[in-house]
């Protein structure tokens, strides 16, 4: 990454490079926090030691399990608390909610709210004094503290059918239906679990939530058979330059396009693997084909016992619902037999992922290891051994070494 000489030598010091980040036309995070209490100091002082200058910390709140982070700066001057809230699918919210979760932060923490990502809004720095009336006062709001600890997280939805042609399912709808299951719901303010439980919906294959990675339960759309081809508009769209059918042939993962001699595409519904590939260069002339099914995935994290795992397809589903037995029946077993820090994925690697979906098979409504998509043929579940360990740190590290000018 190229900046300026100083930052490429790695010489400046945190407050320089806090100054730095308030460089450009873009809005910067460090201005927005000077305006604020908040302690730039240790932010600055982590930047330059290059490790965080935090230590966890502890705090309690009347009733409240979960969803707080507390937390004491290395130096021992800085303690905070800051609270993880629920956000909205989609994170759509109105003006009006915004206002009147800023207006929060103004009178319980620092005037300070972070929107993005996927778990979860963050007020940063309640005051801790006022924490336990804080908490009513949230939930007042419409929205609850929560999304840490051992529990479920906060559950991810792509944009979905609000703001994406792809979708192929309502993630929007089915993230709040899961948030709301009543065997979910109960559960979702405790640390009753060995480790977090992650839910993600991806509207269609490009996975914009990362179901396949980072959810224990992953649910993408998906169609059956070839996607839909629109041969007069696919034409118009190769003569004017737009695509050229020879490359979308080309570059198909699965070699499942053919260009006839007549000029029209066809694809192979056995081989497609749902790549997405020709749809998003040539769409709409090739569009999902209309039977539309949900892939429903398991066993996916990134932060498990035994190290990051791809999900794998548990079946092919007509509706998200279906899936709801099956999910609770395995955080059971899961609960019940498994020590802390043990992620379902961890689970299913050591019991054998296809001897659990088959004891489980009944709470399904139909037969299990469906097909789903093209992704899944990367890396099934995988536990990465020491040699990719290392391959993987080597590159990390040239990365940040590159980044760092070393
Ligand atoms: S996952 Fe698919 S449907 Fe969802 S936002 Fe991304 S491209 Fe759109």
């Amino acid at each position: 990454m190229k900046t300026d000489s100083n930052h490429q030598n790695g010489k400046l010091t945190g407050i320089e490079m806090l100054e730095y980040y308030e460089k450009g036309p873009w809005p910067s995070h460090v201005n927005e926090m000077k305006k604020t209490a908040y302690p730039l100091e240790v932010y600055a002082s982590g930047l330059e030691t290059r490790a965080s200058p935090w230590f966890g910390g502890s705090a309690k709140v009347r009733y409240v399990y979960v969803g707080f982070i507390a937390r004491r700066s290395k130096d021992g001057k800085n303690t905070e608390l800051h609270f993880r809230v629920f956000q909205p699918s989609g994170q759509i919210y109105r003006t009006e909610t915004l206002r009147k979760l800023l207006d929060f932060s103004d009178k319980y923490g620092l005037g300070l709210l972070q929107v993005m990502g996927q778990t979860g809004g963050l007020i940063i720095s309640i005051d801790p004094e006022k924490a336990d009336e804080a908490v009513d006062a949230l939930r007042s709001l419409g929205t609850d503290i929560g999304d840490t600890g051992d529990t479920f997280r906060d559950f991810a939805s792509c944009i979905g059918p609000a703001l994406c042609e792809y979708s192929l399912f309502n993630t929007l709808e089915a993230r709040d239906y899961y948030l709301s299951y009543p065997p979910i719901y109960e559960k979702i303010s405790n640390q009753l679990f060995p480790f977090k439980v992650k839910l993600k919906f991806s509207g269609c294959p490009m996975d914009c939530s990362r179901a396949v990675h980072r959810a224990d339960f992953g649910f993408i759309g998906t169609w059956e058979g070839a996607p839909e081809v629109d041969q007069a508009l696919l034409k118009d769209k190769d003569k004017s330059g737009q695509i050229s059918m020879e490359d979308l042939a080309r570059n198909c993962p699965s070699s499942s396009i053919n260009v006839s001699v007549s000029g029209d595409l066809s694809i192979d519904p056995e081989k497609c693997e749902k790549s997405m590939n020709c749809i998003k260069r040539a769409f709409p002339a090739i569009k999902p084909g209309k039977t539309r099914k949900i892939a429903f995935m398991a066993g996916g994290n990134i932060k498990g016992r035994f190290g990051p795992k791809m999900a794998k397809p548990v079946a092919l589903l007509d509706d998200y619902k279906q899936a709801e037995v099956f999910i609770t029946s395995v955080i059971d077993r899961w609960e019940e037999n498994y020590p802390h820090k043990d992620r379902i994925g961890d689970m299913l690697a050591k019991e054998g992922f296809s001897r659990v979906v088959e004891a489980l098979k009944e709470t399904l409504p139909v037969a299990p290891n469906g097909k789903p998509s093209g992704q899944t043929r990367i890396i099934d579940s995988a536990v990465l051994s020491d040699e990719e360990r290392d391959l993987y740190a080597t590159w990390s590290r040239k990365i940040m070494d590159e980044y760092r000018g070393a």
